[in-house]
């Protein structure tokens, strides 16, 4: 029985990843928008639009994407509302 690293095991998804962005509230082309993995990229901020991300599907195809960052954790209602100064 062969042994794998832990890390080897452990799965990604992207829609946990702070780098995925869906159509269309988020962006307006759902994809990979890590800077790294940008098709398509624009220096100026008001050309944010024309930059295409790259196809998140392919990039983590086995699930073991390097870039995967996962998402800031979602306050709680009492601590939004104490942020608000409720
Ligand atoms: S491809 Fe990697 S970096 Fe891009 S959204 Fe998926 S997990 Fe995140």
């Amino acid at each position: 029985m062969s042994r794998l690293p832990l890390e080897a095991m452990i799965k990604v998804k992207c829609s946990d990843c702070r780098h995925f962005r869906e159509a269309p509230y988020q962006a307006l082309r759902t994809g990979c928008w890590h800077p790294d993995n940008l098709v398509v990229t624009q220096k100026e901020a008001f050309l944010d639009q024309q930059q295409i991300p790259g196809n998140h599907k392919k990039i983590n195809l086995r699930g073991d994407c390097k870039q995967f960052e996962a998402q800031p954790k979602k306050l709680s209602l009492l601590q939004r509302l104490m942020r608000l100064g409720a």
